[in-house]
């Protein structure tokens, strides 16, 4: 895997929810996903960044999250999220479906 995507996932947003997507702190709280997509990114009010709070199953919710990548301003949110090993204590559970 290519170094540029690593350190994407080592700048992850800590609330993500470990799986599939997720978002970096390349954020700057453009509003898109989270007023747009609110099933799957929220605001973190503390931080200023937005995160994946449920990671979407189904091939149409996927689609709409790619949609969110796509014209994500900031090229931060990311597809590879379980290439990755999640720390264990993580504390924010895994939310899919
Ligand atoms: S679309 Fe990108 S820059 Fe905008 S709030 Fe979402 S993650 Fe942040």
């Amino acid at each position: 895997m290519n170094k540029d995507k690593i350190l994407a996932f080592n700048h992850r947003v800590a609330r993500n929810v470990p799986g599939h997507f997720y978002v970096t702190d390349a954020c700057n709280n453009c509003g898109l996903c989270h007023t747009k997509a609110q099933k799957w990114f929220h605001l973190d009010g503390g931080t200023g960044k937005a995160y994946v709070w449920h990671q979407p199953a189904t091939a149409h919710d996927k689609g709409e999250v790619h949609k969110m990548m796509s014209q994500c301003p900031k090229h931060c949110i990311h597809d590879n999220g379980d290439k990755f090993e999640w720390p264990k204590d993580n504390p924010f559970k895994k939310r899919v479906g």
